[in-house]
């Protein structure tokens, strides 16, 4: 893509400073467009932890400029492995690092949340982006898109990507107020000194211990550097709805949950002082991602289970595919390359979300190059 100047650049808005948001917003500066992101949050607050960046993701980054930058913290498994959850059998083995990066040309890299987001917002001008925005309602005409916001200002541009995650207010806007389905699954995360649990084989490996049911999982990986390990693991359990990224669990119910795993998860569980519980929710893929001027990416567009982990992947990929359709538009064209966009990558989107929703992917082998081996920068253009 160039970053030549645009004859007749459009003015952007972008609901979101999330992962999608942002990359978004780095890859329509460099197609010569000028970008304003609305971030409702007055801050950017270190919530959250994991990011999970295969090496579709990855390379998306790297094209953006901003893959060296999350390669200071991230992490790099060395591998993909897939365990049952009593015996401990391993049923399949991918290698990651040297190998993905020679086949892909890109490795997988495992990330926190915050760490990710404060190399996006490195590449974006200060400038281009206003915190304490929140959108709320959006008003769209011939000439362009007016935003207002929840405090009662307005801002005026040329086209508004909805990049404001699962709830997203732009997608309300559009297609009206429909609430996520709740999954009946809660997840818990936790984070634990590599130190801690040096008996445990494979730490270095992104390694997916599958239960005796689709909702049962524990999903560990390194993370800074390799320095802690992060522990993701799911269950189904009606009771909790509560979507969170800060609300505590309780590490006791954590580790009943999975008394009947193998002794080496379990002893991952042990040494958790504590956790984060929240409830998992997800969509159907949508018939539509834009109307005119509007356009939704991410979470916004698909929000899906995490058990592909390629909710951030599939937002960044949006991000690049999104810019590239609008190198060289207009104020004129700026609704069909809005819609191109979205015909572009609905195809793939539903078939990672309802991947995610089967989770059975790579369980016992299968195909990882459908989803690693996609580039955003050379996928074909509608
Ligand atoms: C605080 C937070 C922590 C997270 N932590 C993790 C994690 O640890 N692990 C993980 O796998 N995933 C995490 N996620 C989700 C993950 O980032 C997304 O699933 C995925 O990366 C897709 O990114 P996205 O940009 O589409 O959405 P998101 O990353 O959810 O970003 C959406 C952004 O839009 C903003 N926003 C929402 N509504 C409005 C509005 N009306 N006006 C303006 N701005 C608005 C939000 O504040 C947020 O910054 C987290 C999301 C958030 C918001």
């Amino acid at each position: 893509m160039s970053s030549k100047p645009h004859p007749t650049p459009l003015t952007i808005g972008i609901a979101g400073a999330g992962i999608g948001g942002l990359a978004a917003a780095i890859a329509l500066r460099r197609a010569g467009h000028d970008v304003i992101v609305f971030e409702q949050a007055r801050q950017f607050a270190r919530v959250g932890a994991d990011i999970n960046l295969t090496p579709n993701a990855v390379r998306a980054l790297d094209g953006l400029g901003v893959g060296e930058a999350a390669r200071v913290t991230a992490a790099r498994p060395s591998h993909r492995i897939s365990r049952s959850y009593d015996s401990g059998e391993e049923t399949s083995r991918l290698e990651m690092a040297d190998t993905a990066e020679q086949k892909y040309g890109a490795p997988q890299l495992t990330i926190h949340r915050a760490d990710l987001l404060a190399a996006l917002t490195e590449a974006v001008p200060a400038q281009c982006i206003q915190l304490g925005r929140r959108v709320q309602t959006i008003a769209q005409d011939a000439q362009g898109v007016t935003v207002h916001f929840e405090d009662g200002d307005e801002a005026r541009v040329d086209a508004l990507l909805g990049a404001d995650g699962i709830h997203s207010a732009v997608r309300a806007a559009m297609f009206g107020e429909e609430n996520p389905r709740f999954t009946g699954i809660v997840a818990y995360r936790a984070v634990v000194p590599a130190a801690s649990v040096a008996g445990v084989p494979n730490l270095g490996a992104f390694t997916k211990w599958w239960g005796p049911n689709p909702q049962s999982q524990i999903v560990t990986f390194p993370l800074n550097r390799g320095k802690d390990v992060f522990i993701f693991a799911t269950t189904a359990q009606d009771s909790w709805q509560l979507e969170s990224w800060t609300a505590p669990g309780d590490v006791e119910e954590l580790r009943a949950h999975y008394a009947h795993y193998h002794p080496e998860a379990r002893a991952l569980l042990d040494a958790c002082d504590t956790v984060l519980k929240t409830a998992l929710y997800e969509r159907d893929p949508m018939p539509a991602w834009t109307q005119g001027r509007l356009a939704l990416l991410g979470d916004a567009a698909h929000p899906m289970l995490p058990f592909m982990a390629q909710g951030a992947g599939m937002a960044i990929e949006d991000a690049v595919v999104l810019a590239r359709h609008l190198e060289g538009a207009s104020a004129g064209s700026a609704g069909s390359a809005l819609a191109r966009y979205a015909t572009a990558r609905m195809e793939r989107a539903a078939r990672v979300q309802l991947g995610s929703r089967g989770n059975n992917w790579l369980r016992e082998g299968g195909n990882a190059d459908w989803v690693y081996g996609y580039d955003a920068w050379t996928a074909p253009l509608q």
